[in-house]
């Protein structure tokens, strides 16, 4: 009998726990095996939609479910706790869960896939708790930011004038196409209430150009005409109104100005009333310990905590290929251990890392989606059964052989909602296969439209039909 453990049941961990449910049960071994999940919340959650919480279109009922019952239904032991040691040579984990209790959980396999550490303490003053600014990142902070969004709206009813920036909030963030989705949310939302003349909107981010979101931009083919997202995103800004201010790390957030440095060196502050800027993202603290009691974390994650997997570590940006993406997310130091989602190291950033005269890093880290997150996830899962099975893992799920897709939202509604669908392929770019842009452009989409409203709302529901394992989610892609 094999004992699994997945450590997080987000995206990619829930995703590798249903995975190996299933597969075993096909293979009618499921009760020779033992797939157990240990997950900070007893819920999970559809972080997309937090961007709708965020503004108070959404409540966070509609994007959470219980995953007891879920687990239940498959055969999966499931433990509400917070994992905070593993000794990979004795094969055992420390798990804290309710009232401090700690609990000793061995496995033959392990998959980690806890998601990112939200580093607030990066920046002074950045983040809801111990500064000023709002996020979305999480149910509570998505709740805080809408309760302050609410106020300020009052505030613009009784005729006020206000400044709102949204962006990241330090040069080595990620996930720029969520910020984004909430400034288009915040635009429509102002403009369906008439108050969007009082509002100054500003894009304050990292990225090294507009459009870029961390995947090193997107082009596109259009007839006889390459369209690239820096141009299509220009347009939108201009259209709608937005600043814009990027190539920029927050360094300082004081209750009414944020400081940034741009790539120049230049130092400059914005005033603001109302900001929603994302964290950098680390890897959550776990300690790796060795048969002799030796803290041997910094031998199997890279210095943010990340789990380092089946990747070439250590090149240059520009040296940087496709191949050297992770295939089997299996950690090289552990064979019986696989890291999937936000969880695993990258080989490097996606998009071209930039440093200001002053030294200061202004390079926006590679992004994971939930759909990249997910393949990595079952890839994890099918290859912890090729190792059950004795063989060597086989299944792939490099992001420089899968597609990135993405549906980003703008406005909420089914008659006049707008979202912006992106499609390329490969996810990272891979210019040994193509040479030219790095992505097959025949494969690549950037479109905009009320059809693409209309897919967002439908991965809301489909993906939560699939992960609460309805009926026939085996079908759901
Ligand atoms: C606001 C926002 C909007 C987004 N919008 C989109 C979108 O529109 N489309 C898209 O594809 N992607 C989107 N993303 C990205 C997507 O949410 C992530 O790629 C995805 O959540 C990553 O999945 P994951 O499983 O790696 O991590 P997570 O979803 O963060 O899950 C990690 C899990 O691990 C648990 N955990 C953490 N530490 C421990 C521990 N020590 N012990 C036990 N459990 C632990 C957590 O509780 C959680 O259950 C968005 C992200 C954000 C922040």
């Amino acid at each position: 009998m094999a004992k699994i453990i997945i450590v997080g049941a987000g995206f990619a961990g829930h995703t590798a726990a249903m995975t190996l449910s299933e597969e075993l049960r096909k293979r009618k071994s499921s009760k020779k095996h033992e797939i157990t999940v240990i997950s900070r919340q007893p819920k999970f959650t559809y972080i997309p939609s937090l961007i709708w919480v965020g503004i108070g279109e959404m409540k966070t009922d509609k994007i959470q479910f219980e995953l007891a019952p879920v687990y239940k239904k498959l055969g999966i032991n499931f433990t509400v706790g917070r994992v905070y040691q593993v000794h990979p040579d004795e094969k055992y984990l420390w798990a804290e869960i309710s009232n401090n209790e700690k609990i000793k959980f061995d496995y033959d396999y392990l998959i980690i896939a806890t998601g990112p550490l939200l580093d607030f303490s990066a920046t002074p003053g950045l983040g809801p708790d111990k500064g000023y600014t709002y996020s979305v990142c999480t149910t509570s902070h998505a709740e805080h930011t809408a309760v302050k969004y609410s106020e300020l709206i009052k505030e613009l009813e009784d005729g006020k004038e206000a400044n709102i920036v949204v962006g990241t909030g330090h040069g080595k963030c990620t996930c720029q196409g969520a910020a984004l989705e909430f400034i288009f949310n915040v635009h429509f939302n102002l403009v369906k209430r008439g108050l969007r003349k009082q509002v100054n909107l500003t894009w304050l981010s990292n990225e090294p150009k507009l459009g870029d979101m961390g995947v090193d931009g997107i082009e596109v083919e259009k007839g006889a005409t390459i369209i690239s997202s820096e141009t299509f995103m220009t347009g939108l800004f201009e259209s709608y109104g937005i600043k814009s201010v990027i190539k920029s790390h927050v360094n300082k957030i004081s209750e009414k100005t944020i400081g940034y440095e741009t790539i120049e060196g230049d130092i400059n502050e914005i005033p603001y009333d109302f900001a929603m800027l994302l964290p950098p993202f680390k890897g959550q603290k776990i300690i790796y310990i060795d048969q002799n009691g030796t803290d041997i974390t910094e031998k199997v994650c890279n210095p943010d905590g990340f789990v380092k997997v089946d990747a070439v570590y250590g090149k240059k940006y520009e040296d940087l290929n496709g191949s050297d993406w992770p295939k089997t997310y299996q950690s090289p130091v552990y064979h019986n251990m696989f890291a999937a989602g936000i969880a695993f190291a990258t080989p490097g950033p996606m998009s071209k890392p930039g440093i200001s005269p002053n030294g200061t890093v202004i390079s926006p880290s590679s992004p994971r989606t939930g759909y990249t997150s997910e393949l990595c996830g079952i890839a994890a899962a099918l290859n912890i059964i090729d190792l059950i099975d004795g063989k060597q893992p086989s299944k792939s799920a490099s992001l420089a052989e899968t597609a990135g897709i993405c549906v980003a939202s703008m406005h909420n509604n089914i008659l006049k909602g707008n979202a912006i669908i992106v499609g390329i392929f490969p996810f990272v770019r891979d210019r040994e296969k193509y040479p030219e842009y790095g992505r097959d452009l025949n494969l690549s989409a950037l479109d905009i439209g009320v059809s693409g409203s209309w897919i967002k709302l439908w991965l809301h529901y489909a993906f939560l039909y699939k992960l609460k394992a309805k009926p026939f989610w085996q079908l759901l892609p």
